[in-house]
């Protein structure tokens, strides 16, 4: 037996989680800058709930909802500025992983006058504002994890995150989910998938993150099927499926981190503008083809507990997969393996997952002909 487990989020997972424990909203001081995406937090009544939950502790609040999909470490850095100005002594991050990794950054800026967007990306601790999550898509898993994924000002998706970027308390409550239109649930769901696979396979997995990675799967990949094949919007039921894989999968790689389907993904995000569960879930089954082989026994675990094999569980993602893109060119994919050199997503991938390894994985994914 060997694990670590660390996981200092306290986590409410449960239909109405806002209002059933709004005494956690009056905890952390009484003036609080809510971050949010453009419209969502509103439209699936997240944002009602945590208004009602603060004004019943006396909180005063002020919104900042500048945060767009991909968020930009610049509207992050706006974002401090502004709690600062208000006097925010906490912050309240609503929706889905945008919103929640630019909340991460908010409270750091708005901790650290002197904290510039760079800063944020150097590897030691930064203070940062006590923290509160909301989700509203059953993905990211970002209310469980210390890490945030912010466009730097080249236009690179680059993931930080510390020991003080962890929420204080997360609310997962699936009602939130139900207005996620087809596509986005497919996206955010494969996200959570990359998310399960990408751990299970990671270096620097062990058997608790290889649990977590099971139960995410299990739940997954038929509440994923079922979203596909149906023609009525998905039962609150399978929402919740959905919600909880995602949970359990951000719970795994808040042990592993991510592997290389997330890094080579990030190009189809940034050039090509696939939603981020699409631009991770193309590589998947690359990494299935890849890394079974070099880890058979626990290969044999994971097709017996989800009830599939290689081929079916390829098939499954590439079915639920929708992402159609102009092909990288020969320089801009040399450019990248360039880019990808020292990241740590690539030394977490089995085997010797060199140069050339990644571009014969990256010619086939990023240069297939439409
Ligand atoms: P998202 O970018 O937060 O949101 C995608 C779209 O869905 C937005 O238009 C958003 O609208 C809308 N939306 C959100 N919740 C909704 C709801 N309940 N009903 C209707 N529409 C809703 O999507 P995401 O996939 O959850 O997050 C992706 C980001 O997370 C990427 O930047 C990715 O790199 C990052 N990520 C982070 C981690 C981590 O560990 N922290 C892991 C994986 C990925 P609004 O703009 O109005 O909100
Ligand atoms: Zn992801």
């Amino acid at each position: 037996m060997e694990f670590l487990f660390d996981m200092p989020v306290r986590l409410f997972a449960q239909r109405d989680a806002v209002e059933k424990h709004r005494e956690e909203f009056g905890k952390y001081g009484k003036r609080c800058l809510i971050v949010t995406g453009h419209s969502s937090a509103k439209a699936c009544g997240a944002l009602d709930d945590v208004v009602r939950a603060l004004e019943s502790q006396g909180v005063e609040w002020k919104l900042f909802d500048q945060v767009g999909q991909n968020p930009l470490v610049s509207v992050c850095y706006e974002g401090g500025r502004q709690a600062a100005a208000f006097g925010a002594q906490f912050i309240v991050g609503i929706g889905g992983g945008s919103p929640l990794d630019a909340a991460k950054a908010v409270a750091a800026f708005g901790a650290d006058p002197a904290l510039t967007p760079e800063g944020l990306y150097q590897p030691h601790r930064v203070p940062a504002l006590p923290l509160l999550l909301v989700g509203t898509t059953a993905g990211t898993g970002s209310e469980v994890t210390r890490f945030s994924v912010l466009t730097d000002d080249k236009g690179h998706k680059r993931s930080w995150g510390n020991a003080s970027s962890y929420a204080r308390a997360s609310f997962g409550d699936p009602r939130y989910t139900l207005s996620l239109n087809r596509p986005f649930t497919l996206s955010t769901g494969l996200d959570a998938v990359a998310h399960a696979l990408e751990s299970y396979f990671s270096v620097e997995g062990d058997e608790v993150s290889r649990t977590f990675s099971i139960m995410a799967l299990k739940l997954l990949l038929p509440a994923l099927k079922e979203v596909w094949l149906a023609e009525a919007e998905p039962s609150l039921e399978c929402r919740e499926r959905l919600y909880l894989g995602s949970l359990y999968g951000g719970m795994a790689i808040n042990r592993t981190g991510t592997a290389f389907c997330h890094t080579m993904g990030y190009w189809l995000t940034e050039k090509r503008g696939i939603p981020h569960g699409f631009a991770c879930a193309v590589f998947l089954p690359e990494l299935i083809q890849y890394a079974v082989p070099l880890a058979p026994e626990k290969a044999r675990r994971l097709f017996g507990e989800i009830g599939m094999y290689a081929q079916e569980l390829c098939d499954t993602i590439r079915m639920l997969t929708d992402a159609q893109y102009e092909p990288a060119g020969d320089q801009e994919l040399e450019a990248l393996l360039d880019r990808w050199q020292g990241v740590s997503n690539m030394k977490r991938t089995p085997g010797n997952f060199d140069r050339e390894q990644q571009r014969q994985i990256a010619r086939r994914v990023l240069q297939k002909k439409l």
